[in-house]
């Protein structure tokens, strides 16, 4: 949106990226993000290189790198999407700065389905329980239609400078080794990737999409946490290769086309929706439970769980399903969503591991690692999240494993060896131990 509304301007465009790891409100990229945000520059650069604008990279606060390169272009007008976790009031900042100087600043809507101050309960306030949510999505306007890239751009007469995206140093050697078979960042990739899912999978998603060992879902995540998709042109997408290419609603969703069944998929990005618009309403989500009285949680201390918590990191714990995840995650910077759950439970409860210590090292070593999705679905596996799980159901990785891996495929393929290591734990008596655990805790205020 913010493109096509600059694409007009008579001055021509700049095309401008910031890399920002110093305002205090952004969150610092992990070693993986950082691969693909290099690639993933490469491929917008092209792009806009064809339509006949170059790239302009620059580093540091936005607030400061922002106002400078308008100033240098000499522009009038600066134009963004919008962001939607903390660094937010970086951009109200920014905004209230440039309009001071008499520049025309406006931001847009793309990355999100609805905008979250239109999504309340009666009461005005934000849902805490996904399937109300997601019925008061389903009965807003349908999501806007994904707008057209522009045919051509002109760019502003003089040039200014850009840093070198090589010089930024984002690849660091031990993901380019490993990350690079597996993932391909970029636009037009994703495009690729949807329309495959939605030509060859969709129809199975429902009945496939926890079996690990197949490719079942979509694989979009790290396309739609880099923008190279809009989550608009997903849903669209999808309702149209159902032959429901309309509206939407419960009734709709469904599609009436050959064999498609798109409503398991869509409300997916539902989860997304509502982790979002968890973080926009709750603030920072990676710092603190949501449920307060795990301020007080009796974690194990980082000596003490050190060995085992190294164990888990490795994909050494002795339990087949937890190791070939954390494998698959250490070699292809995705891990399959039932797997996820299942390495989470095991950190958070069988190792009484704070789970902002799982946060963290997702956040390095994922390719999808966002600021909502990742510490909110955390925060729903350890028990502390909206509509989290409830603490007492803890995950038993062998028993997962039986009903979602029951020939050993994904097991085989990730980590054949697991069967040789002898268990780092007794399930059931850590198991016992975290319900006495929460035990402290429950009569304790949430709020
Ligand atoms: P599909 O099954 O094809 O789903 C379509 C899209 O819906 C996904 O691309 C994703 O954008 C969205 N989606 C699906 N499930 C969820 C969910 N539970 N929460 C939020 N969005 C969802 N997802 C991230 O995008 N980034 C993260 O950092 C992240 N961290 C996670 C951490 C834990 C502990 C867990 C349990 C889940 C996490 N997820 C995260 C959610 C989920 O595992 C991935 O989105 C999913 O595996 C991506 O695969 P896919 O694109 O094939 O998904």
């Amino acid at each position: 949106a913010a493109l096509l509304e600059a694409a007009g301007d008579p001055d021509g465009v700049t095309a401008l990226y910031v890399l920002d790891e110093t305002s205090p409100e952004a969150r610092p990229l992990g070693g993986a993000a950082r691969w693909w945000l290099h690639h993933s520059l490469r491929a917008l650069r092209r792009s806009l290189a064809e339509l006949g604008v170059p790239l302009t990279l620059r580093r540091g606060p936005a607030e400061r790198v922002v106002p400078e390169v308008a100033r240098e272009a000499g522009a009038q007008r600066v134009f963004w999407n919008r962001r939607y976790g903390p660094e937010r009031d970086i951009d109200a900042r920014l905004k209230a700065r440039l309009r001071a100087d008499g520049i025309d600043a406006r931001s847009f809507a793309g990355s999100l389905l609805f905008e979250p101050w239109t999504i309340a309960t009666g009461e005005g306030t934000a849902y805490r329980v996904y399937s109300a949510f997601w019925r008061a999505c389903m009965r807003e306007p349908a999501p806007a239609r994904p707008l057209p890239a522009p045919d051509a751009l002109a760019a502003t007469p003089t040039p200014v400078p850009s840093d070198s995206l090589e010089e930024w140093g984002l690849l660091d050697a031990r993901w380019a080794h490993t990350l690079e078979p597996y993932c391909e960042p970029g636009e037009t990739a994703a495009s690729e990737r949807l329309d495959d899912f939605l030509d060859e999978r969709v129809s199975d998603y429902d009945r496939a999409r926890d079996v690990p060992s197949l490719p079942a879902t979509s694989g979009l995540s790290p396309h739609l946490r880099w923008g190279e998709i809009s989550p608009r042109t997903v849903w669209w997408r999808a309702l149209e290769a159902a032959g429901a290419g309309h509206g939407i609603g419960a009734g709709t969703v469904h599609g009436t086309g050959p064999g498609a069944d798109v409503g398991g998929f869509l409300s997916e990005l539902g989860w997304r929706e509502f982790a979002w618009h968890t973080l926009f309403h709750r603030g920072a989500l990676e710092s603190r439970g949501l449920d307060r009285r795990y301020d007080a949680f009796p974690w194990r201390s980082e000596g003490e769980s050190a060995a085992e918590t190294a164990a888990w990191r490795k994909g050494e714990t002795g339990f087949g399903l937890v190791d070939a995840g954390m494998r698959e995650l250490w070699q292809t910077g995705v891990m399959h969503n039932r797997v996820r759950m299942v390495v989470a439970s095991f950190l958070t409860k069988n190792l009484l591991v704070d789970w902002r210590v799982g946060e963290a090292w997702f956040w390095d070593t994922l390719v999808d690692a966002d600021r909502a999705s990742n510490p909110f679905n955390w925060q729903w596996v350890a028990g502390c999240g909206v509509d989290a799980a409830p603490y007492f159901r803890v995950f038993n990785p062998v028993t997962q494993q039986k009903k979602f891996d029951p020939d050993g495929k994904y097991v085989d393929r990730w980590a054949p060896d697991s069967l040789l290591t002898p268990p780092i734990v007794d399930l059931a008596e850590t198991r016992q131990r975290a319900l006495d655990a929460y035990e402290q805790i429950r009569g304790l205020p949430r709020a």
